[in-house]
Protein backbone atom coordinates (compact mmCIF):
# COMPACT_ATOMS: atom_id res chain seq x y z
CA UNK A 1 0.00 0.00 0.00
CA UNK A 2 1.29 3.36 -0.29
CA UNK A 3 2.02 5.21 2.44
CA UNK A 4 1.52 8.85 1.07
CA UNK A 5 0.33 10.91 -2.12
CA UNK A 6 1.98 13.11 -3.84
CA UNK A 7 0.78 16.72 -4.47
CA UNK A 8 3.25 18.23 -7.06
CA UNK A 9 6.52 19.57 -7.58
CA UNK A 10 8.51 22.73 -6.41
CA UNK A 11 12.30 23.25 -7.09
CA UNK A 12 12.06 20.02 -9.20
CA UNK A 13 11.37 17.46 -6.15
CA UNK A 14 8.32 16.08 -5.97
CA UNK A 15 6.64 17.04 -2.49
CA UNK A 16 4.26 14.07 -1.06
CA UNK A 17 2.28 13.98 2.05
CA UNK A 18 1.77 11.39 4.38
CA UNK A 19 -1.54 10.40 5.95
CA UNK A 20 -0.30 10.91 8.98
CA UNK A 21 -0.49 14.67 8.56
CA UNK A 22 -4.57 14.59 8.31
CA UNK A 23 -4.12 13.73 12.09
CA UNK A 24 -1.78 16.68 13.13
CA UNK A 25 -3.90 18.94 10.77
CA UNK A 26 -7.33 18.06 12.78
CA UNK A 27 -5.31 18.97 15.80
CA UNK A 28 -3.67 21.87 14.57
CA UNK A 29 -7.55 23.36 13.37
CA UNK A 30 -9.01 22.37 16.77
CA UNK A 31 -6.77 23.96 18.83
CA UNK A 32 -6.53 27.59 16.30
CA UNK A 33 -10.08 27.31 15.55
CA UNK A 34 -11.89 26.31 19.42
CA UNK A 35 -8.26 27.75 21.76
CA UNK A 36 -5.99 30.04 20.44
CA UNK A 37 -8.01 32.65 18.31
CA UNK A 38 -11.51 32.88 20.28
CA UNK A 39 -9.02 33.86 23.04
CA UNK A 40 -6.91 36.24 21.16
CA UNK A 41 -9.76 37.38 19.10
CA UNK A 42 -12.88 37.08 21.18
CA UNK A 43 -16.52 38.09 20.13
CA UNK A 44 -15.80 37.07 16.51
CA UNK A 45 -18.54 34.99 14.30
CA UNK A 46 -17.39 31.44 14.69
CA UNK A 47 -17.13 30.83 10.85
CA UNK A 48 -14.06 33.30 10.65
CA UNK A 49 -12.26 31.06 13.29
CA UNK A 50 -12.98 27.67 11.33
CA UNK A 51 -11.88 29.94 7.74
CA UNK A 52 -8.90 30.84 9.80
CA UNK A 53 -7.77 27.71 11.14
CA UNK A 54 -8.63 26.10 7.74
CA UNK A 55 -6.11 29.08 6.27
CA UNK A 56 -3.80 28.26 9.42
CA UNK A 57 -3.19 24.49 8.81
CA UNK A 58 -2.44 25.43 4.88
CA UNK A 59 -0.09 27.92 5.96
CA UNK A 60 1.68 25.42 8.63
CA UNK A 61 1.86 22.90 5.79
CA UNK A 62 3.77 25.53 3.55
CA UNK A 63 5.84 26.39 6.41
CA UNK A 64 6.26 22.56 6.59
CA UNK A 65 7.66 22.91 3.09
CA UNK A 66 9.58 25.47 3.07
CA UNK A 67 11.66 24.23 5.80
CA UNK A 68 12.42 21.12 3.56
CA UNK A 69 12.95 23.32 0.79
CA UNK A 70 15.16 25.20 2.43
CA UNK A 71 17.54 21.91 3.27
CA UNK A 72 16.71 20.76 -0.74
CA UNK A 73 18.45 23.97 -2.16
CA UNK A 74 21.50 23.34 -0.51
CA UNK A 75 21.75 19.82 -1.22
CA UNK A 76 21.52 20.32 -5.03
CA UNK A 77 23.84 23.11 -4.83
CA UNK A 78 26.33 20.87 -3.32
CA UNK A 79 25.56 17.83 -5.29
CA UNK A 80 22.94 16.06 -3.34
CA UNK A 81 20.13 15.08 -5.16
CA UNK A 82 16.88 15.22 -3.64
CA UNK A 83 14.55 12.26 -4.29
CA UNK A 84 11.60 13.73 -2.43
CA UNK A 85 10.13 15.95 0.63
CA UNK A 86 7.40 14.34 2.49
CA UNK A 87 5.64 15.91 5.24
CA UNK A 88 3.90 13.44 8.12
CA UNK A 89 3.42 13.48 11.47
CA UNK A 90 6.29 15.03 13.33
CA UNK A 91 6.90 17.37 10.37
CA UNK A 92 8.76 17.26 7.09
CA UNK A 93 11.77 14.79 5.91
CA UNK A 94 13.88 15.66 2.65
CA UNK A 95 14.97 12.42 1.50
CA UNK A 96 18.78 12.92 0.02
CA UNK A 97 20.24 10.45 -2.49
CA UNK A 98 23.36 9.55 -0.64
CA UNK A 99 25.01 12.15 2.12
CA UNK A 100 27.08 14.99 1.69
CA UNK A 101 30.95 13.88 1.02
CA UNK A 102 32.48 17.00 2.95
CA UNK A 103 31.22 18.43 6.49
CA UNK A 104 31.05 21.78 5.56
CA UNK A 105 28.33 20.63 3.23
CA UNK A 106 26.84 18.38 5.53
CA UNK A 107 26.28 21.63 7.99
CA UNK A 108 25.20 23.88 5.21
CA UNK A 109 22.27 21.22 4.10
CA UNK A 110 21.33 20.89 7.67
CA UNK A 111 21.79 23.95 8.81
CA UNK A 112 19.07 25.41 6.00
CA UNK A 113 16.02 23.88 7.15
CA UNK A 114 15.62 25.71 10.36
CA UNK A 115 16.85 28.85 9.00
CA UNK A 116 14.28 28.40 6.69
CA UNK A 117 12.01 28.03 9.56
CA UNK A 118 12.87 30.82 11.18
CA UNK A 119 13.03 33.21 8.02
CA UNK A 120 9.20 32.04 7.93
CA UNK A 121 8.67 32.93 11.35
CA UNK A 122 10.16 36.58 11.38
CA UNK A 123 8.06 37.21 8.21
CA UNK A 124 4.95 36.40 10.18
CA UNK A 125 6.03 38.82 13.24
CA UNK A 126 6.77 41.25 10.86
CA UNK A 127 3.70 40.58 9.35
CA UNK A 128 1.65 39.83 12.57
CA UNK A 129 3.18 43.80 13.62
CA UNK A 130 2.24 45.74 11.08
CA UNK A 131 -1.85 43.98 11.14
CA UNK A 132 -1.57 45.64 15.01
CA UNK A 133 -0.35 48.52 13.95
CA UNK A 134 -3.37 49.38 11.20
CA UNK A 135 -5.51 48.10 13.71
CA UNK A 136 -6.43 45.36 11.56
CA UNK A 137 -8.58 42.68 11.82
CA UNK A 138 -7.50 40.46 15.12
CA UNK A 139 -8.41 37.40 13.90
CA UNK A 140 -5.85 37.78 11.23
CA UNK A 141 -3.48 39.29 13.89
CA UNK A 142 -3.82 35.74 16.10
CA UNK A 143 -3.25 33.87 12.82
CA UNK A 144 0.07 35.36 11.98
CA UNK A 145 1.36 35.09 15.80
CA UNK A 146 0.63 31.60 15.77
CA UNK A 147 2.12 31.05 12.24
CA UNK A 148 5.37 33.19 13.47
CA UNK A 149 5.47 30.92 17.12
CA UNK A 150 4.97 27.28 15.54
CA UNK A 151 7.60 28.12 13.01
CA UNK A 152 10.14 29.35 15.79
CA UNK A 153 8.86 25.75 17.66
CA UNK A 154 9.89 23.94 14.44
CA UNK A 155 13.43 26.19 14.17
CA UNK A 156 14.17 25.21 17.83
CA UNK A 157 13.45 21.93 18.28
CA UNK A 158 14.94 20.59 14.84
CA UNK A 159 18.09 22.24 16.16
CA UNK A 160 18.15 19.90 19.12
CA UNK A 161 21.41 18.16 18.76
CA UNK A 162 20.31 15.10 18.58
CA UNK A 163 20.89 13.07 15.72
CA UNK A 164 19.43 12.78 13.19
CA UNK A 165 17.55 15.72 13.68
CA UNK A 166 19.05 18.74 12.09
CA UNK A 167 21.03 19.91 14.97
CA UNK A 168 22.22 16.60 15.21
CA UNK A 169 23.18 16.45 11.92
CA UNK A 170 25.27 19.87 12.45
CA UNK A 171 26.85 18.22 15.46
CA UNK A 172 28.15 15.07 13.09
CA UNK A 173 29.44 17.66 10.37
CA UNK A 174 31.37 19.39 13.37
CA UNK A 175 33.01 16.24 15.05
CA UNK A 176 33.73 14.53 11.54
CA UNK A 177 35.60 17.85 10.12
CA UNK A 178 37.85 17.65 14.14
CA UNK A 179 38.12 13.87 13.80
CA UNK A 180 38.20 13.58 9.90
CA UNK A 181 36.25 10.79 10.10
CA UNK A 182 32.62 10.46 9.02
CA UNK A 183 31.86 6.66 10.81
CA UNK A 184 33.09 7.70 14.77
CA UNK A 185 31.35 10.96 14.27
CA UNK A 186 28.46 9.49 13.40
CA UNK A 187 28.32 6.81 15.94
CA UNK A 188 29.08 9.88 18.77
CA UNK A 189 26.71 12.22 17.34
CA UNK A 190 23.50 8.66 17.67
CA UNK A 191 24.79 7.63 20.55
CA UNK A 192 23.98 11.38 21.94
CA UNK A 193 20.88 11.43 19.89
CA UNK A 194 19.80 7.74 22.15
CA UNK A 195 20.84 9.58 25.25
CA UNK A 196 18.12 12.83 24.35
CA UNK A 197 15.48 10.96 22.86
CA UNK A 198 15.53 9.19 26.30
CA UNK A 199 15.64 12.95 28.02
CA UNK A 200 12.57 13.79 25.90
CA UNK A 201 10.49 11.01 27.12
CA UNK A 202 11.12 11.55 30.40
CA UNK A 203 10.37 15.07 29.94
CA UNK A 204 7.43 14.18 28.11
CA UNK A 205 6.16 11.83 31.22
CA UNK A 206 6.83 14.59 33.71
CA UNK A 207 4.92 17.76 31.96
CA UNK A 208 2.45 14.81 31.06
CA UNK A 209 1.50 14.31 34.95
CA UNK A 210 2.44 18.27 36.11
CA UNK A 211 1.37 20.77 33.32
CA UNK A 212 -0.70 19.56 30.37
CA UNK A 213 -0.99 15.58 29.71
CA UNK A 214 -1.01 16.65 25.55
CA UNK A 215 2.04 18.33 25.28
CA UNK A 216 3.64 15.62 27.65
CA UNK A 217 2.54 13.09 25.32
CA UNK A 218 3.32 14.15 22.26
CA UNK A 219 7.33 15.79 23.44
CA UNK A 220 7.23 11.56 24.58
CA UNK A 221 6.38 10.27 21.37
CA UNK A 222 8.58 12.53 19.76
CA UNK A 223 11.35 11.05 21.93
CA UNK A 224 10.39 7.50 20.78
CA UNK A 225 10.56 8.08 17.27
CA UNK A 226 13.88 10.21 17.87
CA UNK A 227 15.11 7.25 19.79
CA UNK A 228 14.14 4.35 17.18
CA UNK A 229 15.58 7.18 14.36
CA UNK A 230 19.22 7.50 16.57
CA UNK A 231 19.37 4.06 17.09
CA UNK A 232 18.99 3.09 13.65
CA UNK A 233 21.62 5.39 12.85
CA UNK A 234 24.33 3.81 15.63
CA UNK A 235 23.77 0.49 14.43
CA UNK A 236 24.14 1.66 10.65
CA UNK A 237 27.53 3.30 11.98
CA UNK A 238 28.91 0.11 13.41
CA UNK A 239 31.85 -0.97 12.30
CA UNK A 240 31.47 -3.89 9.71
CA UNK A 241 35.39 -5.40 9.14
CA UNK A 242 33.38 -8.10 7.07
CA UNK A 243 33.06 -5.76 4.36
CA UNK A 244 36.49 -6.16 3.62
CA UNK A 245 36.32 -9.87 2.55
CA UNK A 246 33.91 -8.19 -0.31
CA UNK A 247 35.23 -8.88 -4.02
CA UNK A 248 36.06 -6.27 -6.33
CA UNK A 249 33.16 -7.64 -8.68
CA UNK A 250 30.71 -6.57 -6.19
CA UNK A 251 32.17 -2.72 -5.70
CA UNK A 252 33.12 -2.60 -9.42
CA UNK A 253 31.28 0.41 -11.63
CA UNK A 254 30.01 -0.89 -14.54
CA UNK A 255 31.04 0.51 -18.03
CA UNK A 256 29.52 3.13 -20.18
CA UNK A 257 28.25 1.81 -23.96
CA UNK A 258 31.77 1.38 -26.04
CA UNK A 259 32.29 3.93 -28.60
CA UNK A 260 33.42 3.22 -32.20
CA UNK A 261 36.29 3.97 -34.16
CA UNK A 262 34.88 6.59 -36.19
CA UNK A 263 33.76 8.46 -33.41
CA UNK A 264 34.47 11.86 -32.52
CA UNK A 265 35.96 13.83 -28.99
CA UNK A 266 32.65 15.25 -29.28
CA UNK A 267 31.17 11.63 -29.28
CA UNK A 268 33.27 10.54 -25.56
CA UNK A 269 32.58 14.25 -24.04
CA UNK A 270 28.88 13.17 -24.62
CA UNK A 271 28.99 9.55 -23.60
CA UNK A 272 31.01 11.04 -20.43
CA UNK A 273 28.48 13.73 -19.20
CA UNK A 274 25.74 10.74 -19.90
CA UNK A 275 28.19 9.07 -16.83
CA UNK A 276 29.47 10.84 -14.91
CA UNK A 277 31.27 8.53 -12.54
CA UNK A 278 32.91 6.77 -15.29
CA UNK A 279 36.11 7.43 -15.41
CA UNK A 280 36.73 6.20 -18.83
CA UNK A 281 35.19 4.69 -22.09
CA UNK A 282 35.78 1.43 -23.53
CA UNK A 283 36.82 1.98 -27.34
CA UNK A 284 36.23 -0.85 -30.02
CA UNK A 285 38.93 -0.94 -33.13
CA UNK A 286 39.09 -2.12 -36.23
CA UNK A 287 38.49 -5.85 -35.60
CA UNK A 288 35.20 -4.57 -33.30
CA UNK A 289 37.21 -5.86 -29.98
CA UNK A 290 37.75 -3.65 -27.01
CA UNK A 291 41.57 -3.16 -26.67
CA UNK A 292 41.90 0.25 -25.09
CA UNK A 293 40.02 3.02 -23.72
CA UNK A 294 39.35 6.90 -23.65
CA UNK A 295 40.21 8.58 -20.53
CA UNK A 296 38.22 11.53 -19.06
CA UNK A 297 41.08 13.91 -18.55
CA UNK A 298 42.30 13.42 -22.27
CA UNK A 299 39.53 15.24 -23.54
CA UNK A 300 41.23 18.75 -22.01
CA UNK A 301 44.23 17.92 -24.63
CA UNK A 302 41.86 18.43 -27.52
CA UNK A 303 40.59 22.42 -28.35
CA UNK A 304 36.73 22.80 -27.69
CA UNK A 305 36.34 24.26 -31.03
CA UNK A 306 38.13 21.34 -32.86
CA UNK A 307 36.34 18.60 -30.67
CA UNK A 308 33.37 17.52 -33.35
CA UNK A 309 36.50 16.69 -35.91
CA UNK A 310 39.57 14.91 -34.21
CA UNK A 311 38.82 11.42 -34.04
CA UNK A 312 38.90 9.73 -30.79
CA UNK A 313 41.31 7.14 -32.11
CA UNK A 314 44.25 9.86 -31.05
CA UNK A 315 43.18 10.26 -27.59
CA UNK A 316 42.90 6.06 -26.59
CA UNK A 317 45.08 4.27 -24.22
CA UNK A 318 45.75 0.83 -24.83
CA UNK A 319 44.33 -1.82 -22.74
CA UNK A 320 47.42 -3.46 -21.75
CA UNK A 321 49.36 -0.68 -20.29
CA UNK A 322 46.46 -0.07 -17.50
CA UNK A 323 46.67 -1.17 -13.76
CA UNK A 324 44.57 -4.39 -13.00
CA UNK A 325 42.79 -6.21 -10.85
CA UNK A 326 41.06 -9.33 -10.66
CA UNK A 327 37.50 -9.67 -10.25
CA UNK A 328 37.68 -12.01 -7.42
CA UNK A 329 40.33 -10.50 -5.20
CA UNK A 330 38.87 -9.07 -2.19
CA UNK A 331 39.45 -5.53 -0.83
CA UNK A 332 41.31 -6.12 1.37
CA UNK A 333 43.85 -6.96 -0.97
CA UNK A 334 43.05 -4.57 -3.23
CA UNK A 335 44.33 -2.21 -0.17
CA UNK A 336 47.66 -3.74 0.30
CA UNK A 337 48.25 -3.60 -3.09
CA UNK A 338 47.16 -0.03 -3.92
CA UNK A 339 47.44 1.41 -0.33
CA UNK A 340 44.90 4.25 0.89
CA UNK A 341 44.38 7.72 -0.08
CA UNK A 342 45.39 8.28 -3.28
CA UNK A 343 43.38 8.70 -6.37
CA UNK A 344 43.57 5.73 -9.00
CA UNK A 345 41.26 3.21 -10.62
CA UNK A 346 41.97 0.20 -12.03
CA UNK A 347 39.91 -1.98 -15.14
CA UNK A 348 38.83 -5.82 -14.07
CA UNK A 349 39.36 -8.10 -16.53
CA UNK A 350 37.83 -11.20 -17.22
CA UNK A 351 39.12 -14.08 -19.77
CA UNK A 352 40.84 -10.97 -21.90
CA UNK A 353 37.89 -8.95 -21.76
CA UNK A 354 37.11 -5.74 -20.05
CA UNK A 355 33.70 -6.03 -17.33
CA UNK A 356 33.77 -3.35 -14.94
CA UNK A 357 36.08 -0.46 -13.44
CA UNK A 358 37.32 -0.27 -9.85
CA UNK A 359 37.37 3.30 -8.47
CA UNK A 360 39.50 4.38 -5.06
CA UNK A 361 36.46 6.25 -4.14
CA UNK A 362 34.49 3.12 -3.82
CA UNK A 363 36.98 1.31 -2.20
CA UNK A 364 37.68 4.46 0.21
CA UNK A 365 33.69 4.23 1.53
CA UNK A 366 33.64 0.42 1.74
CA UNK A 367 36.83 1.40 3.92
CA UNK A 368 35.11 3.79 5.58
CA UNK A 369 32.34 1.55 7.01
CA UNK A 370 33.96 -1.66 7.61
CA UNK A 371 37.09 0.05 10.04
CA UNK A 372 36.08 1.83 13.46
ZN1 LIG B 1 15.06 19.92 8.91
Amino acid sequence: MRTHLTLGRLLGVPIGINWGVVAVCALLFWSLAFVSLPNVAPSHPTSAYWFAGVVGVITFMVSLVGHELGHSYVAQRNDVRVVEITLWLFGGVAKLEGEADDPGAEFRIAAAGPLASGVIAAVSAGAAALVSRLDGNRVLYGLLVWLAAINVVLAVSNLLPAFPLDGGRMLRSYLWRRRGRKGPATRIAAMIGQVLAVGLVVAGLVLGFRMSWWTGAWTAALGLFLFAAARAEWSAAQARPELLEETVERISRPLPEPLGPSSSVADLERALRHDPRAPFVPLVDDRGEISSVLVRESIRRVQPANRAQVPVRSLAMPLVGLPRVDPTETVAHVVDQMGRGSDWWAVVVVDGSLTSVLCSEDVESLLELATP
